[in-house]
């Protein structure tokens, strides 16, 4: 089995969050890496434990980041460059089909990576190694449910 507990660690810090994102490793111990596989990402650290896959539409982030870079870093100025007739138009519409196939997957792992720097950089307290209690919950998850129980 096992075993989940949250290891003790050091503060991170904003610069500690960049370059972790920047180099595909776990934003709250830059211990191991994010993926177990080419396209699997762990659910939680191997060496921490923090939860990085959190499930319920957190995938959409990274999904934002892979279509935004391939779309408007190379699809579309192909599409634009093939019409307007700056590059010959057939090998800009096959460059732009290849770009659209192949830059999603080349771009998976690093938009996981980005989507958890920019993520954690924006919400360093989320990360359980800068939270004094022993919790891999999000902090609004917290509230959420807290508001939830006021209700009642
Ligand atoms: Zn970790």
């Amino acid at each position: 089995m096992i075993d989940h507990t949250l290891a003790p660690l050091p503060k991170v810090s904003h610069s500690d969050i960049v370059r972790r994102g920047l180099r595909c490793q776990c934003p709250n111990c830059g211990q191991s890496k994010l993926f177990r596989s080419f396209l699997k990402i762990h659910h939680r650290c191997p060496y921490c434990g923090m939860t990085l896959e959190r499930g319920d539409g957190y995938y959409l982030g990274p999904l934002c980041i892979n279509y935004g870079i391939a779309v408007f870093g190379a699809v579309a100025p192909l599409l634009l460059a093939g019409f307007a007739g700056w590059i010959p138009f057939m090998p800009a519409m096959i460059a732009a089909g290849i770009a659209a196939l192949l830059l999603p997957l080349l771009l998976y792992r690093i938009s996981w990576s980005l989507w958890l720097m920019s993520y954690y950089f924006c919400l360093p307290d989320e990360l359980h190694a800068n939270r004094p209690e022993d919790s891999d919950e999000l902090l609004f998850e917290e509230e959420h449910r807290n508001g939830m129980n006021v209700e009642r």
